[in-house]
This record gives C-alpha cells, sequence and structure tokens, in this order.
C-alpha cells in the first residue's frame, strides 16, 4: 500500500499545457547537452565586437587538465583535435589575446607549448602542442559574482583501460557483485496496509524480502542488502541513502496493496514516473549543495563549477538513464510475477513515489498482491508462496542483469568471457590477433581447434581469457 508519503508530491505538469511546456523544456535541455558533448564544440553568441583573452589558467586534476580562459564576453568557439604531432585546436571568433601565457606552469600537464596566432581575419586561434593523446571537452561558463565569462577547456587523459586487452582488465581488478538493495516497505510504527487476521503490510513484505536475500546472497555474482532489516521505520529519503551508501545497482522496494473493495487483487511493478523526475530533478539540484557527489557516482562528470542549467541536464540525463533500467528491469520481473500471480496491471506502471526517487540508482516498485483480498492475504502470509513470490522477482532482476551486467561487476566478465569473439577481416593473420589480444597464437589455436595459423575473412576467433 502506499501512503500519501510514499506518493510524495507529484506536481509537475498536471495541466495539458504545462505538459507541453515541460516537454518542450526537457527537449530543448536535451538538446543543450547534445550540443554540449559533442567535439567540437559551436557555442553560439553574438560577438560583433572583439572578445579579448584577459586571462589563461591551468590546473593539473589527478585525472585531467584544465585550461580556462577569461573572457571579456561570450565568444563563439571551436575546438578540434589535429593528429601528427598531437595538438588542440582552440579556435575564437572575433577575439584577441589580451594577455601572456608565458607563466604557465606547463610541468606535469599533457600540454608542451601553447601558441596563438590570428587566424582567418579577426579570429584567434590557440594551438596546444600536446605530449600525447587526451580527450578534449570545453563549455562555457556565464560570468557569476565571482569570475567573467569564461571558456573552459578539460584535456582529460586517456583512459589507460582502453588500451588495455579483455585479459588484462580481468586480470587486474577484482570483480565485484552486483548489489540488490532491498526495501521491505513500511515498519515499526506504520504498519502499512491491514488485511484480515491482524495481517500487516509490514511483516509480509518484510519476510518476502528476507526470502529473496538469501537467494541474492546464494547466487554467485549477487549480494542483497536490507534497507530495512526489522520491525522499525526508516523515513523514504533515508532508504535511498542507505541503498546508494552501500553502491546498489538496485533498489527494490516491496510493498502489498490494499484497496476498500475486498475483490481487488493482483501485483503491480512500478518505476518513477518521468514528469516528476524532471520536477523532483530541479529540487534535488536546490536542496544539494554537494552537487558533484551526487553526479559523481553516475558518470564520473564533476559538476562543481558548471552553471545550474548544465548540471540540470546531465542529472536529467543521468536520470533518464536510470528510468531506463528501471523499466527494463520492472518488465522484467513483471514476467516472472506473472508466473506466480495474477497481474493487476500487465505493464509497468509508472508514478512518483519518493522511494523510487535516486536519480542514480534504478529502482522499482513492487506490490506483491492485495492484502485487503481475503484470498490473497491467505496467500501472502504463507512462507511458500513468500518463497515463491521472492524467487519470481529475482529471477526476473537476474534476467535483466544478466543482459545488461553493470561494468566492473563479475557477471560481466563472465560475459565478455564467454563473448569476445573476433571476426577476421582482410589481412588479419594470427599473430597479429594474438598481438592485439595479448595470448598467445596456441592459446588461439587450441581455443578454437585451429589445425594451422590459417584463417579467412569472416572466420569468427573466440579469444581465451585468463582472470
Ligand atoms: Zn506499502
Amino acid at each position: 500500500m502506499l501512503s500519501l508519503t510514499e506518493r510524495g508530491s507529484y506536481t509537475a505538469c498536471k495541466t495539458v499545457g504545462r505538459v507541453g511546456l515541460c516537454r518542450a523544456v526537457f527537449l530543448l535541455l536535451l538538446c543543450l547537452s547534445a550540443l554540449w558533448l559533442a567535439q567540437p564544440v559551436l557555442a553560439a553568441a553574438p560577438a560583433a565586437t572583439t572578445t579579448n583573452v584577459e586571462g589563461i589558467r591551468l590546473w593539473r586534476a589527478p585525472d585531467h587538465t584544465r585550461l580556462v580562459l577569461d573572457l571579456s564576453a561570450m565568444v563563439e568557439h571551436k575546438v578540434f583535435p589535429l593528429e601528427n604531432p598531437e595538438r588542440l585546436v582552440i579556435d575564437l571568433k572575433h577575439a584577441a589575446l589580451a594577455t601572456s601565457s608565458s607563466g604557465l606552469k606547463l610541468a606535469n600537464t599533457p600540454i608542451a607549448e601553447l601558441r596563438s596566432a590570428k587566424f582567418d581575419q579577426d579570429s584567434l586561434r590557440i594551438v596546444l602542442e600536446l605530449k600525447k593523446k587526451i580527450n578534449p571537452r570545453s563549455f562555457i561558463l556565464a560570468r557569476n559574482e565571482q569570475y567573467g565569462d569564461r571558456l573552459v577547456i578539460d584535456l582529460y587523459d586517456r583512459d589507460k583501460q582502453t588500451a588495455k586487452t579483455v585479459s588484462d582488465v580481468l586480470a587486474g581488478q577484482k570483480m565485484r557483485d552486483i548489489v540488490i538493495a532491498i526495501d521491505a516497505g513500511h515498519g515499526g510504527e506504520d504498519p502499512g496496509a491491514l488485511g484480515p487476521k491482524r495481517l500487516r503490510e509490514k511483516n509480509v513484505v518484510l519476510a518476502i524480502s528476507r526470502a529473496m536475500q538469501g537467494m541474492i546472497d546464494r547466487e554467485v555474482g549477487f549480494r542483497a542488502v536490507m534497507v530495512r532489516d526489522g520491525d522499525y521505520y526508516i523515513p523514504l529519503r533515508k532508504r535511498t541513502d542507505i541503498a546508494r551508501k552501500h553502491r546498489a545497482d538496485l533498489m527494490i522496494s516491496i510493498h502489498a496493496d490494499a484497496f476498500n473493495q475486498a475483490s481487488a487483487n493482483g501485483a503491480s511493478v512500478y518505476a518513477l514516473s518521468t514528469r516528476s523526475a524532471t520536477s523532483e530533478t530541479a529540487s534535488y539540484l536546490a536542496k544539494r549543495e554537494n552537487r558533484a557527489d551526487l553526479i559523481g557516482g553516475v558518470g564520473g562528470v564533476s559538476l562543481v563549477d558548471k552553471d545550474k542549467v548544465l548540471a540540470g541536464v546531465l542529472l536529467d540525463l543521468s536520470m533518464t538513464a536510470t528510468l531506463e533500467s528501471s523499466l527494463d528491469v520492472g518488465s522484467q520481473v513483471l514476467k516472472s510475477v506473472g508466473g506466480v500471480a495474477r497481474l493487476h496491471k500487465k505493464r509497468v506502471e509508472q508514478a512518483g513515489f519518493v522511494v523510487l526517487k535516486s536519480p542514480d540508482i534504478p529502482s522499482i516498485l513492487i506490490e506483491t498482491g492485495f492484502i485487503s483480498n481475503p484470498k490473497e492475504a491467505r496467500r501472502l502470509s504463507q512462507p511458500a508462496y513468500q518463497q515463491k513470490m521472492a524467487k519470481a522477482i529475482f529471477s526476473g532482476v537476474k534476467r535483466h542483469f544478466q543482459q545488461r551486467p553493470p561494468v566492473g561487476t563479475l557477471l560481466a566478465a563472465n560475459k565478455r568471457k564467454s563473448g569476445v569473439v573476433h571476426v577476421i577481416a582482410r589481412g588479419d593473420t594470427l599473430s597479429d590477433i594474438a598481438h592485439r589480444y595479448r595470448v598467445s597464437i596456441s592459446d588461439l589455436r587450441r581455443h578454437n581447434r585451429l589445425k594451422s595459423t590459417r584463417i579467412k575473412i569472416g572466420q569468427r576467433i573466440k579469444i581465451p581469457v585468463s582472470t
């Protein structure tokens, strides 16, 4: 059952007109983010007069180098890399350099030298001579109390892992379990729905949760975390916090329904509604001073010095991705639960439940049945049926993760292990492939039962992986 507090505030876009507006704003934000993510970046700004680059600042962070150009006004710019030798070109339209770059400390940065020149009549070109390949990212920051307009160019170190082979990655790190946070609804002074013979939702859902915990912990590659493990109440926000603290890959909130008509029956699965997600994003942003923490767990993108709109866009994107996962796992669970219970709703329902409003953890809420229906209440109170329900939920969850294992997990490793196949292209030789994947030719031959080193175009070669 969902009390008022569980439903949370569902106020966004209730009228038809506002639905349109919200969608438009959302799409606009998506477009903005697409622009921002695309390289090279073009930021439109009227620049009839010359913009001065008044300062150049440089920082070295553990994984990237940040170059900031202090500008007298907004500027239209373009950033693109050039190869042989490695360079990064920054073109600024209608701009001039009004400062010197000679004081910059380039040691420990990927920049060997910084040059600038007039380019294309009144445009300014700044060229960074690079010591090594980097991944560039640039964005404009509007003036605030402290700084004027800025162009920020982040030079991300190439992730060493991208150059690694599968076996390196597998051998180099311990594969983690997929963490499932099980949230038994209600508890303590909040009994939830009440059924016949003093049957209480809080007790039924805790029993189902515990049954599922046992199954998850017995499954290789999975680990369960109980959000509530006794008869006490936890505020809704605190529940998602607990899941986050344990770095859960999924949060499952278990409930049982009630309705004033005893005939109502069946199970349902819920995911968060996008509409309330977007409005919640806004309130998250307003409430959270430390936005970086929130986003840091999602895409590794620091929002510390990005403006609010951009932060909102990124948070929206991460929430959209999370929602997609929630809907997928939800539909898998619905399929399995449909095998043991009648389904109250045939598809994953979406609503603005507070307990599902975690932007970084896919979350679903399951109403396991109607405790107000005498027949269903009896079933829900039986340990055998609780086991059956728990098993059905977990088998849906398992299917979801087998298809989409999170990076770094044992499941992902196993999938890659059995799934890395190299399709022979023109010019490939077995020794090339052995070299590329850092395996021996004899291992390749043995693994693929090759009688000789002869291979043909289109042939599929399985790559052996040592863990
Ligand atoms: Zn409930």
